[in-house]
Order: structure tokens, then C-alpha cells, then sequence
């Protein structure tokens, strides 16, 4: 099943073009921020599924076009996110001049804001941040469905509601990465959810993301150093995760500036495609900055 979130938060089933409103059919759906209820959805979907799917099959189908697509987890109360979890984007970043992302890091999980989260088709501000690049990631974006904690890894995958696109966008350079990755707009996620029960592999998934059209990055999920199993296994064992929260699961080689004035496009083969619009940080804008310098102890 396709979930999608849209309009004034309300929900979709996704059927090829078509998307039919199901909204009503949710119990407890409050539009009111922060959304709590999508991730009361996905922990309940087991029960519900079979409501969405009458309310589906009743309602009228509209062209998916014809709606404004939203994060399909437009509150994730976390976002895990692998470091360099794909061989060759270890290598490219290791050969970075002043790299702080040495090939040892490999193996790590650090966390997104939330807040970072925008959908499909959202239009991403950049930070005034004159002296450093801004950086794409496509990844496989993991949903998980149930709670979560110490699961051994043979396991984890049952835990899994289902799988999106992200974007990781980045500030390369100096930093910690929960910041450098976690401006306004940074974390694009959709274009809606697939349940777990359509992917059955999702070592066997292709990646790819162009920029105006151009192919920048293209790999499988197959070539991940740790898999989606192994990264959840190690999240879990950190820290409980919940129906809702977000995998970030690394990204291919083939990263890059992103600039003002491109569409930046992604796909995760069976999944779909997510877009975003780049624009500048408005003129006197405040500087964005990385890094406040030495600051005398309080
Ligand atoms: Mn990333």
C-alpha cells in the first residue's frame, strides 16, 4: 500500500496516477501541528489497514497531480542517519582535501532534526552560507512501524512499516553533522510511504538522483556497508525507536553542490520519486553560520 499525505494533512492511498482520500477513515486524525497522528497510523495500521482499504475502494480517484503532496511523516519523532554507509561515497569523502569524514567513522549513526523534514515538490530555502558547498544525498528512507529496542538483527526487518525516498542534504566542512544537516528543508522525504510488504528486498533497490536533469548519483542498495538490517539492529540497540521515526540509511557515491535555481530529482527504484526545488537564501538574510568560533567558558 501507497500512503501518501497531502492538501491540508489529509492521507491518500496511491494507486499508479491516482490517489484516493481516505482521511475520514482515520480514527483521531487532528490537522492541528505537530501531527501526531501519522505516527498513531503507522502503529495501528495493522488494524486499520483493512478500513483504509474499504474506505479506498469507495472514494472517488483524483490525479495525484491535482493534489500538494506533504511529508508522509511530517513529524518523525527521530531521524537516524548512517555515515558513509556506501563503499564508494566512504571513498570520495575519505579523498575530500580537509576531510572530517575519515573511512573509520563507517559504521556510525548520528541523528536530523526533525524539523528538517519537508515533501515532494517543496521548495528548499539554502542557508546564507557564502563559504561553504551544499551538498545532495539520495537515500533509502526506512519508516519504522513498531517500537523498538535491542531487537537482535535477524528481527529487525519486522519491524519495518515501509520505505521512502530522503534526501540528506548536507553543509560540507566542518561541523558537527547534526547541524550541518539539519537546516530548514534538509531532510526532503516522500513522495508518500510504501509498506514494507511491497519491498521484500531492500538490499535490492536502485538509487539515483540528477540534478537539472543531470545523473549525479546512481548505485543498489546492495552496495551498503552495513544493510538496512545492520543499521537498525545498531540504532535499536542505542536508543528505542518508534512507529514513525525515520532511517536515513546512507548514500551512494556521486554527491555535489546544489544551487539556486535547480531541480533536484531522486529515485528509489519501486518506491517513486521525490523533487525538490533549490532557492537562495533571501538577500540580507542572516548568516547561517557553522561553527561559533571559540567562545569564552560561561
Ligand atoms: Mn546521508
Amino acid at each position: 500500500m501507497r500512503i501518501a499525505v497531502f492538501d491540508d494533512y489529509r492521507v491518500g492511498i496511491v494507486d499508479g496516477d491516482l490517489l484516493r482520500d481516505v482521511s475520514d477513515s482515520i480514527p483521531e486524525r487532528d490537522t492541528a501541528w505537530p501531527w501526531p497522528w501519522v505516527p498513531r497510523l503507522v502503529a495501528r495500521f495493522p488494524e486499520l489497514r483493512a478500513t483504509l482499504e474499504t474506505a479506498a475502494a469507495r472514494a472517488e480517484p483524483r490525479p495525484i497531480q491535482s493534489v500538494r503532496l506533504l511529508p508522509p511523516t511530517p513529524w518523525p519523532g527521530q531521524i537516524v542517519a548512517a555515515a558513509a554507509n556506501y563503499h564508494e561515497h566512504a571513498r570520495e569523502m575519505a579523498a575530500r582535501p580537509g576531510s572530517t569524514q575519515a573511512e573509520g567513522l563507517q559504521g556510525e549513526i548520528f541523528l536530523k532534526a526533525p524539523a528538517s523534514v519537508v515533501g515532494d515538490g517543496a521548495t528548499v530555502t539554502l542557508p546564507n552560507l557564502p563559504d561553504r558547498e551544499i551538498h545532495h544525498e539520495a537515500e533509502l528512507g526506512v519508516i519504522i512501524g513498531r517500537r523498538m529496542y535491542q531487537v537482535a538483527e535477524a528481527d529487525v526487518l519486522d519491524y519495518v512499516f515501509g520505505y521512502t525516498c530522503l534526501m540528506d542534504l548536507t553543509v560540507r566542512g566542518r561541523g558537527d553533522r547534526s547541524r550541518r544537516k539539519s537546516y530548514a528543508g534538509f531532510t526532503p522525504i516522500g513522495p508518500w510511504l510504501v509498506t514494507a510488504d511491497e519491498v521484500p528486498d531492500p538490499q535490492a533497490l536502485s538509487v539515483r538522483l540528477w540534478c537539472n536533469g543531470e545523473l549525479r548519483q546512481d548505485d543498489t542498495t546492495r552496495n551498503m556497508v552495513y544493510s538496512v538490517a545492520e543499521l537498525l539492529a545498531y540504532a535499536s540497540s542505542v536508543m528505542p525507536l518508534f512507529p514513525g521515526d525515520v532511517l536515513a540509511s546512507g548514500t551512494p557515491s556521486g554527491v555535489g553542490p546544489i544551487r539556486p535555481g535547480e531541480h533536484v530529482e531522486m529515485e528509489v527504484s519501486g518506491i517513486g520519486r521525490l523533487a525538490v526545488e533549490i532557492a537562495a537564501a533571501p538577500p540580507g538574510s542572516p548568516l547561517a553560520e557553522v561553527g561559533l568560533g571559540v567562545r569564552p567558558p560561561l
